[in-house]
């Protein structure tokens, strides 16, 4: 069976298709998925342009019945949804399971935000004048998406998008079209209009580029790598008219650990952000940076718990680590596992390639110590369960080589202290801070984003993401 597009209200063969392909088990094709074409792209286009000016002026209740619908069967549809997204993605069962479910949430939020649009109403600094403040929908927006989280990242794109009533043109990744599939086909019976939301599957070369020069798309949302967020952004300003953007990328985030740290709490949060979902997420901990009196004690809990982690098929209910998501992130982190080596830091615990009895691209979490802040390791966004243990003398200098990076999503602490609490959540260099919890792991209703080279644009989620999603019009009326 070949998964088609869907343009312009129909589901659309493309000119060529792709082999989706488990990385639990190389020899499970999930199924085939159309590849756009940038005549797709324009068809998509096009409708969305066409649907724009009904859909910007339907009403709030409509917008929100819609997304409700998806939101009820998305959770409702959770177990079914995550087996698919660990089955293309590699993240454990729980996980995945866990993200849909978060999806499901996050359209439901956002049907309420359809119903929380205002305005203002200032007095103006003229007498007999009055002033108001309003949003609207950009236009069409056009929402490029990571492998990483195949479900959760297009919801929290896509549901804003149409709350503020913008029409989407939608491109996931190429390693995930089948979660991107479902949400699409769920949102679309949930009642949406023809043209109001188009997917686009297909290359980042192909789709993604006309996507990014396409006179017809107003605003581009992107998560991704930092080299390909840099290119989108740069076609979008120098493309006619100019685009408004907001791009998410990468991370290299650190994870302090304290003397006076409760180890229990310190360990489970570096276990956590540093290793699940294989460490391929944006906000996961590869710096961990401790002190002096702790590191020992540290290192070897952390240790202890990391190796006894279960790496295995996605799909089998034991399994902690999934793989991780093809053979070319495997082949960066057996890179990364011996850059580290060469560069001086120590491997102390996991690394490699264990057997699991389906052939796929599994890697054993690793942990380094006796790394410095200059090292490959300690500066690159490697995506894959590696970490870095650095060792420091104090806070001053923990909060120092925290912030000794390119990248700024998220940074956290473990400590016992509200002095150096306090300070580390006001002194970190991230979008987002927390204290005696991972790195990773983040709430719906709030906004998600970074500074420095991890972000660029408005925050995503929560009611911040009406500063993308919507465009403000100052009214000015005489009495
Ligand atoms: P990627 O940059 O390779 O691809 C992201 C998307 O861009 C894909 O849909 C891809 O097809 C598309 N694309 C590629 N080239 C393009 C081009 N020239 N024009 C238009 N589109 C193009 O990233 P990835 O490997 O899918 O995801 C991993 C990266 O995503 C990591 O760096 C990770 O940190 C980052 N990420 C960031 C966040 C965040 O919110 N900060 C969240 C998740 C993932």
């Amino acid at each position: 069976m070949v998964y088609k597009n869907f343009i312009a209200g129909s589901w659309a063969d493309g000119n060529d298709a792709t082999r989706n392909i488990n990385p639990s088990d190389t020899n499970d094709v999930i199924a085939e998925f159309a590849r756009g074409s940038a005549e797709d792209v324009d068809r998509a286009v096009e409708a969305a342009r066409t649907a724009f000016p009904a859909w910007s002026r339907s009403t709030p209740q409509r917008r929100h019945d819609i997304l409700k619908r998806a939101s009820d069967e998305v959770i409702t549809r959770a177990d079914e949804l995550g087996r698919i997204l660990s089955r293309e993605e590699g993240k454990t069962l729980a996980e995945g399971i866990g993200e849909a479910t978060r999806a499901g949430q996050v359209l439901g939020f956002f049907a309420g935000e359809c119903l929380r649009t205002g305005g203002e109403s200032i007095p103006s600094v003229r007498p007999g004048v009055g002033v108001e403040v309003t949003r609207e929908g950009v236009g069409v927006v056009g929402l490029i998406t990571p492998w990483n989280f195949p479900i959760a990242i297009p919801a929290w794109k896509i549901a804003p998008a149409l709350a503020w009533g913008n029409c989407v043109v939608f491109k996931p990744a190429d390693l995930v079209p089948h979660s991107a599939w479902m949400l699409t086909d769920i949102l679309v019976r949930a009642g949406l209009p023809e043209g109001v939301l188009n997917l686009v599957m297909g290359r980042g070369s192909v789709v993604g580029e006309r996507m990014v020069s396409h006179p017809g798309i107003d605003a581009v949302s992107f998560t991704g790598s930092v080299s390909t967020g840099r290119r989108i952004a740069a076609g979008c300003v120098g493309s006619q008219p100019m685009k408004k953007i907001q791009m998410e990328m990468g991370g290299k985030n650190p994870f302090v650990v304290l003397d006076d740290a409760d180890l229990d709490v310190a360990v489970e949060a570096a276990l956590n952000g540093a290793f699940y979902s294989t460490g391929q997420r944006c906000t996961a901990s590869s710096r961990l940076i401790v002190t002096e009196g702790i590191h020992d004690r540290f290192i070897e809990a952390l240790s202890q718990r990391m190796t006894a982690l279960r790496v295995g098929n996605a799909l089998d209910e034991a399994t902690q680590i999934g793989p991780v998501v093809d053979q070319s992130q495997l082949d960066t982190d057996l890179e990364y596992l011996e850059r580290g080596q060469s560069d001086g830091a120590h491997l102390f615990a996991g690394g490699g390639q264990p057997r699991v009895n389906t052939p796929g691209y599994y890697f054993a979490p690793a942990l380094f110590t006796e790394v410095k802040s200059d090292m490959a390791i300690a500066r690159e966004e490697i995506f894959g369960p590696i970490a870095s243990v650095i060792r420091v003398r104090d806070y001053d200098e923990a909060l120092a080589v925290a912030n000794d990076t390119d990248f700024g999503l998220s940074a956290g602490i473990a400590t016992t202290s509200l002095k150096h609490a306090a300070d580390f959540r006001r002194n970190a260099e991230a979008g987002m801070v927390m204290v005696n919890l991972p790195t990773a792991g983040v709430d719906y209703h709030v906004p998600f984003g970074g500074r420095k080279g991890s972000s660029y644009g408005p925050r995503e989620q929560g009611a911040y993401a009406r500063e993308f999603y919507s465009t403000v019009k100052t009214g000015y009326t005489a009495h």
